[in-house]
């Protein structure tokens, strides 16, 4: 009898741990389906996150949860790769003094965000960003100032850790290095990339495999043209950094995907949220 209740508690104990074995292989699989997300349907991109009204330091933790708060379609940031390996998010090259690219991670945890955030990882940018599903992450790679291998190098690092946490679904990879759009495409294919710098038609983009523009908007009062261009090719429309109502009101015009801005409060009193 009491052989027989071992055996029945073995089977419960057994059956218990294929269910939760299949439920997590079901969220896991899940999480890298683009079904399981519900971005924001609007153009609007925060740059740097939303940081402006409420005085928050740019590329904080803090403004990315701003862009999601007001409903961003996209929040933008910058990664560079320490001297050491670790990649952190920052706008300029130099932070608190020290010259990120040169410097060690740990070097750099020695001055503070003006909110007293230390300078964000990477990883916890990502670990924090994957815990919504509204806003994607569009994540800068800056080119190295030391080699174009050091920054292919920085773009293999980033990659593999978007890979490892599983963030596909949210990133969006720019650069105003093409070398670095290359390396990301290289490592893999299908990855959501758009170029920064303005000197490359739609149809060089398609027919290198890169899926969006995001030119400075003085660009396309250049080349008005490259808007049809891209559109008739299914490249991705962005434009940087849009912060007047004017020049908004004519990306909105010309049917842009995306503005990326400092103001996604006024770009949203622009547009009619669906
Ligand atoms: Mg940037």
């Amino acid at each position: 009898m009491n052989k027989n209740k071992n055996r029945q508690m073995n089977n419960i104990f057994l059956a218990a741990i294929a269910l939760s074995l299949i439920s997590s292989g079901c969220s896991h699989s899940k999480k890298l389906t683009d079904s399981s997300m519900h971005f924001a349907k609007n153009i609007v991109v925060a740059h740097r996150g939303a940081w402006k009204t409420n005085s928050l330091p740019e590329n904080s933790i803090a403004s990315l949860d701003q862009a999601v708060k007001i409903g961003c379609a996209g929040s933008e940031f910058d990664v560079h790769l320490t001297d050491d390996d670790s990649l952190v998010i920052n706008h300029d090259a130099v932070f608190g003094g020290k010259h990120i690219q040169k410097s060690s991670y740990v070097s750099l945890l020695e001055t503070k965000l003006s909110n007293g955030e230390p300078i964000p990882t990477l990883y916890q940018y990502l670990s924090h960003g994957i815990q919504q599903h509204t806003t994607m992450l569009v994540l800068e790679i800056k080119p190295s100032e030391i080699s174009e291998e050091r920054g292919e190098h920085t773009a293999q690092k980033i990659v593999e850790l978007v890979q490892q946490l599983h963030a596909q679904p949210w990133v969006i990879y720019i650069s105003f290095d093409y070398a670095i759009i290359k390396k990301v495409l290289e490592l893999q294919p299908d990855a959501r990339v758009q170029y920064l710098n303005g000197d490359k038609s739609p149809l060089e983009l398609k027919n290198d495999g890169v899926m969006g523009l995001d030119y400075h908007y003085s660009v396309f009062k250049k080349h008005p043209e490259w808007v049809k261009e891209a559109k008739d090719n299914n490249i991705v429309l962005n434009a940087w950094t849009v912060n007047n109502a004017e020049d908004m009101k004519w990306l909105i015009e010309n049917k842009f995907d995306y503005i990326t801005t400092n103001e996604p409060e006024l770009l949203f009193g622009l547009i009619k949220r669906p």
